[in-house]
């Protein structure tokens, strides 16, 4: 096994590389479109002035790197977090072309990323950082160029802003330049719970791949953000029992079931999944290590590392957050027979109704909500049966297979399209 330290361990660009290279190896890719593929094609930073509530001005450094608009126009979200790094965004519009190829949705890959700690913001302050950083980026982005959404530290209400930014600047309405929108302003119905749905869509197709059965089986979800919650109240209504939920200040534990309605609840009244009684407060890092047949990671990159894989005791694990395993975890992992969704399909749910949320915009005719959940379904669906047969015919794990396929799809285009010169 390769010796390196936590930090290299755990850089998302690193991690990223890693697995297209061996990926690209794989496939016999061509040398000159491994090279095209390997980097992103545009990355821009941006330095944005904020007139903050105390009257000071602050700086943050902002970024959105386009990986790739081979198959169509780039897409991915915005995130606002203290942690962000020109690496990470690069890493995260990367997987953002995987994650379209794979789901065959015919979009490229980018994503963006603010310095900030949005906890610590006001509305105002959120709002103005938002309108500038979004007035820097007027020429990158576009319906048919670059199309952002939300992610961690963002919301509907971020991209109103954005929205509203651009069609401000282009002197009219152009609903389509973002995803994730509210849906009064043009955003798609099931969107919100989308990324959540598709975690539980995976979940289902894995048990019954693996011959198990809803009944007594249990999950744990670290994370209860908007892809969290969701996964863990879509699988509770499925049937499954979710006995543990981790947070950043906090975890809970109960081997019955944890009533996922009540908690949101509580969350909602409490501000924190905290003093919630009808579970026991168990230790966050733990939790991971708790006997269970499903564990989704759900939260950030780099929880299930060589500090803790050998500990892992799940039978599945469905990536509901991007880049939440490292190589080195994945390796220990394979060794203990954990049955992977590599978080590239396991999250593909969100970017899916973002595309139909695309798609309803610039026709402007909006389906019901029944549409979207059923289109999603057959989608992710399709999806995981595509990547669990190449898995199989391939003799790879399946990380390497979605990385295969979507290598496949994007190198395909990419040669097709020819290089511009
Ligand atoms: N941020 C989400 C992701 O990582 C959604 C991206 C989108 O809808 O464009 O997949």
């Amino acid at each position: 096994m390769q010796t390196l330290t936590l930090e290299q361990e755990t850089n998302p660009w690193e991690a990223q590389a890693a697995r297209f290279d061996f990926a690209a190896k794989k496939l016999n890719l061509d040398q000159g479109i491994w090279k095209v593929l390997r980097y992103p094609s545009r990355e821009l930073i941006v330095h944005i002035p904020v007139g903050m509530d105390d009257g000071s001005i602050e700086v943050f450094t902002g970024y959105r790197v386009q990986h790739s608009v081979a198959r169509g126009p780039a897409k991915g979200g915005i995130r606002y977090s203290p942690d962000v790094s020109l690496d990470e965004v690069r890493a995260l519009a990367s997987w953002m072309t995987w994650k379209c190829a794979v789901v065959n949705i015919p979009f490229g890959g980018a994503k963006g990323g603010v310095i900030c700690d949005p906890k610590k913001m006001s509305q105002g302050e959120l709002e103005r950082m938002t309108r500038r950083y979004t007035a820097e980026l007027i020429e990158f982005i576009g319906p048919e160029k670059d199309v952002p959404a939300p992610d961690m530290g963002t919301d509907e209400q971020t991209m109103a802003w954005i929205m509203d930014t651009y069609s401000m600047h282009m002197r009219q309405t152009v609903n389509a330049v973002v995803t994730g929108k509210p849906v009064n302003l043009g955003g798609s119905r099931g969107r919100k719970e989308a990324t959540g749905r598709g975690v539980s869509v995976v979940c289902d197709e894995a048990i019954k791949h693996l011959g198990m059965s809803i009944d007594g089986c249990r999950v744990i979800v670290q994370g209860f953000g908007n892809v969290g919650s969701n996964s863990a109240k879509l699988l509770a209504q499925k049937g499954y029992t979710v006995i543990g939920i981790a947070e950043y200040d906090g975890a809970l534990y109960n081997p019955n079931g944890i009533d996922i309605h009540a908690l949101i609840e509580h969350r909602k009244r409490a501000g924190t999944i905290t003093g919630f009684t009808e579970a026991e407060a168990v230790d966050k890092h733990e939790l991971l290590t708790y006997n269970c047949e499903i564990l989704i990671p759900a939260a950030t990159e780099n929880v299930i590392t060589s500090r803790n894989a050998d500990r892992i005791r799940c039978k599945i694990l469905c990536e509901g957050a991007n880049g939440p395993t490292t190589t080195i975890a994945d390796e220990i992992l394979a060794d203990k027979r954990v049955f992977i969704i590599p978080d590239i399909l396991a999250n593909a749910g969100g970017v899916t109704t973002s595309y139909f949320e695309w798609v309803q915009d610039r026709m402007g005719y909006f389906w019901t909500e029944a549409e979207v959940n059923q289109r999603l379904d057959n989608i992710m669906t399709e999806s995981f049966h595509d990547v669990v047969t190449y898995a199989q015919t391939h003799n790879v794990n399946n990380r390497i297979a979605a990385y295969m396929l979507a290598i496949d799809r994007v190198a395909y285009t990419t040669k097709q399209r020819g290089i511009y010169a």
